[in-house]
């Protein structure tokens, strides 16, 4: 079998035909050349305004690079023809495997996008020996292709979530669908503004916004800000993750400055190592961390009682009525501001003044799964630590859709990976 069998099955081409292919070496290992024809008769069609029009000459020869095969690098030899267009004047010829002055092909592309969801860019570009831009440029077609013919209607529910991206307080604000058949990323947008928000909206349009019947959010104040005004109607949930999530950091705010008050005063460090003892839920404890804990308990420690406190609350979440679940919360905040440590007495102050918004979390329960940002957000996490490296918020913009997005991606006549 000839390997033009093999390309006019995988990679068919009208209006041109695969001529000679040659082996040849080059001094970075073989090629495999493959030299393009116009078919006999054929037309060629205008880059201006894509309809055929009559051939005007023929420009020299131009190389095309084609999906690596046997680890030999690809390359299509074709020489462009210009064509006599009446609208746009002499103008070069438009062929249907690149696009513009672009030397790789538009199915090498894709297939270097393809890659780059599995692995890093980095690694992507080593493998295929090509170079990190090229990914680069390959992700970001394959990302505005996607965004441009994805559907955007239906959208019940949403969350919205914040990630630094930069040392230095630059953030990123995300918006996710967290629907029960479609969940994916959104939107993303730079800093965590009211004014970066509110152009999520504007994107979604008046329509799809007021669709919105469920969103999810952090206590950041510009969110609440944002939702209260562009999903006025919809139930607006406090994430039970980002709530946990700011009650540790107030437990380890408590251990952080009791160990170190204990180490001043020359006491016997019972706080050491007891970081993740006082942080992890008490069932995801590892052997050594529960012997640990248990010793810690003892010990009428402050980070003790908050680690209590959090545990306690806990609780809170598995109410069904949302007045038992107010009930609950009334008096586990009257608790904790008799507790005399600071940083769990503004938790609880903080809980206090958006208990409306914490209760709604009973009001949408069965219908929103709360784990779902979590999980979204434990994925863009781990995409920006696999593009570590990335210094534009655009690169990581791109890694996020593309990875995250659930971007459609045309059919193309044979699937490379
Ligand atoms: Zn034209």
């Amino acid at each position: 079998m000839q390997l033009k069998t093999i390309l006019n099955r995988v990679h068919p081409l009208k209006s041109f035909v695969y001529e000679q292919v040659r082996l040849v070496e080059e001094s970075g290992g073989p090629v495999i050349e493959i030299v393009i024809q116009p078919r006999a008769n054929s037309q060629p069609v205008c880059s201006g305004c894509g309809r055929k029009r009559r051939g005007y000459d023929r420009q020299s020869q131009r190389r095309f690079q084609f999906i690596p095969l046997w680890g030999m690098a690809v390359t299509f030899l074709y020489t462009m023809r210009r064509v006599d267009c009446p609208g746009c004047g002499v103008v070069v010829e438009m062929v249907p495997w690149a696009e513009g002055k672009n030397h790789l092909t538009i199915a090498y592309r894709w297939f270097l996008a393809t890659w780059a969801k599995r692995l890093s860019w980095k690694e992507v570009a080593e493998v295929f020996h090509t170079t990190w831009e090229n990914v680069f440029r390959s992700v970001k077609m394959a990302v505005t292709w996607g965004l441009e013919h994805r559907n955007l209607d239906g959208i019940k529910a949403i969350g919205v979530d914040e990630i630094q991206w930069h040392k230095g307080h630059k953030y990123l604000t995300l918006v996710y669908q967290i629907d029960d058949n479609v969940q994916r990323l959104l939107w993303v947008g730079e800093d965590r503004t009211t004014k970066s928000f509110l152009r999520f909206f504007r994107m979604l349009g008046k329509e799809r916004s007021a669709a919105i019947k469920y969103v999810c959010s952090d206590m950041w104040g510009p969110y609440l800000k944002v939702i209260a005004k562009k999903a006025s109607k919809a139930i607006h949930v406090l994430d039970r993750y980002h709530i946990m999530a700011k009650m540790n950091k107030a437990i380890d705010e408590v251990r952080a400055d009791e160990a170190k008050r204990l180490k001043q005063k020359g006491k016997t460090p019972v706080l050491k190592n007891s970081r993740w003892c006082l942080l992890k839920r008490p069932e995801n404890l590892t052997e050594k961390q529960t012997v640990k804990l248990s010793e810690l308990l003892k010990c009428n420690l402050k980070a003790v009682r908050a680690y209590l406190l959090r545990e306690d609350f806990q609780r809170f979440w598995e109410y069904r009525s949302p007045a038992w679940a107010e009930k609950f919360l009334k008096e586990w905040c009257t608790r904790t501001m008799r507790s005399k440590i600071e940083p769990m007495k503004k938790m609880a102050r903080t809980l206090r003044s958006h208990e409306g918004l914490i209760l709604n979390w009973f009001r949408a329960k069965g219908t929103m799964s709360s784990g779902v940002v979590e999980g979204l957000n434990n994925k863009v996490k781990l995409t920006m630590r696999k593009s570590y490296g990335f210094r534009t918020s655009e690169a990581i913009e791109l890694a996020l859709f593309h990875t995250l997005g659930a971007l459609p991606e045309p059919n193309h006549t044979h699937r490379f990976c």
